[in-house]
């Protein structure tokens, strides 16, 4: 199969509106990152999603609906303050877990009985959403366990030859995943942190909890469990009070005959002086919107990446910290 990448126009949203319909699966991007889009009530499509990704078949999908989609089509709102969630940050990298009511296909919730709803914010994905008029599942358009990509090159990078179209919208701006919100209880529970923060959910709902995972627990939300985000190159991970450790490494993969890299935040280029480095940027949001990016350069110039921590987890840093521990830890 030959991969065509084409930028966003009326003929490009119709043939990806065609290929969708007849069950193929479509490179599209999203806000967020870009997604590996199929009709979510075409099981058939669903599981080529499972197959060219080599996705765990435990792990289930993010239906993605237009900004004027009747939720209620697809799942109970139970509780009065996800309509209050739903005001506040939907369109964007908000995803909500709630009752199914049965109508997208069993692959897609991999047999359970909630089904996990976003309205992506980026524009041309809407567009495309808007003329299908139906919900489409979209996990991360990577092979499973690497890096999730940022743009159509990356997609075509990992999915040439699997996929028949890639829509080309553009560097995804906001970088990580969605946040991934469980709203089925009295009080809203993250399962994935994001670009919406812990705190931005309390400013509306007042508390928030967060899911811990810890190993053999029967685990919520699937996808946390598996590894994830790996670039194809060897890394390691050190807080910001091991800049010693840091150096000690990188000289020594220098004398190993390795091409190291140091992937930090700008404010640390300073420690690292004459060295190579990958700058993630400044802000928390910068650093979200760089991450994936600079591991994929990572990957393609360096034999090791060794990636400096956040100083601390709050707000978007949490989830920075959710993505640097798969990727590098
Ligand atoms: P991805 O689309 O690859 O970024 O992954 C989607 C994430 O949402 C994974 O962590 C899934 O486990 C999670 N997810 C999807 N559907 C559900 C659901 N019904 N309940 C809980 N978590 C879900
Ligand atoms: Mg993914």
């Amino acid at each position: 199969m030959t991969t065509q990448i084409l930028p966003i126009t009326n003929e490009s949203l119709e043939l990806a509106k065609q290929l969708l319909s007849n069950g193929q699966v479509v490179g599209i991007p999203t806000e967020t990152v870009y997604g590996l889009g199929a009709v979510a009530t075409d099981s058939l499509a669903v599981k080529k999603i499972f197959e060219v990704k080599g996705r765990p078949s435990d792990n289930p999908l993010i239906a993605h609906v237009h900004k004027d989609y009747d939720l209620t089509k697809l799942v109970e709102i139970n509780h009065p303050y996800v309509y209050r969630l739903m005001q506040e940050f939907m369109p964007g990298p908000l995803t909500l877990v709630m009752q199914s009511k049965g109508v997208v296909c069993k692959e897609a919730v991999c047999g359970g009985d909630t089904l996990a709803i976003r309205m992506p914010s980026h524009e041309g994905c809407q567009q495309l959403l808007k003329i299908l008029d139906m919900p489409v599942v979209a996990p991360s358009a990577n092979l499973s366990k690497h890096t999730s990509p940022v743009t159509a090159r990356h997609v075509y990078n990992d999915l040439n030859g699997l996929v028949p179209l890639i829509l080309d919208g553009g560097k995804s701006t906001g970088g990580i995943e969605s946040t991934v919100l469980d709203v089925t209880g009295e009080v809203p529970r993250i399962l994935r942190a994001g670009l919406v923060t812990k705190e931005m959910i309390e400013s509306v709902t007042g508390k928030c909890l967060i899911a811990m995972h810890k190993e053999g627990d029967k685990v919520k939300s699937p996808g946390v469990k598996y590894k994830h985000y790996k670039p194809n190159c060897q890394t390691a991970l050190f807080t910001e009070e091991q800049i010693d450790k840091v150096n000690l490494l990188y000289e020594q993969a220098l004398k190993d005959g390795q091409k190291p890299y140091i992937m930090c935040r700008s404010d640390l280029i300073g420690e690292f002086k004459g060295k190579n480095v990958l700058d993630l940027g400044k802000t928390p949001k910068e650093i979200a919107s760089n991450l994936y990016d600079k591991l994929l350069e990572g990957e393609k110039i360096a034999d090791l990446i060794i990636a400096v921590e956040m100083p601390n987890e709050q707000g978007v840093y949490m989830g920075i910290m959710n993505r640097l521990r798969k990727s590098c830890g």
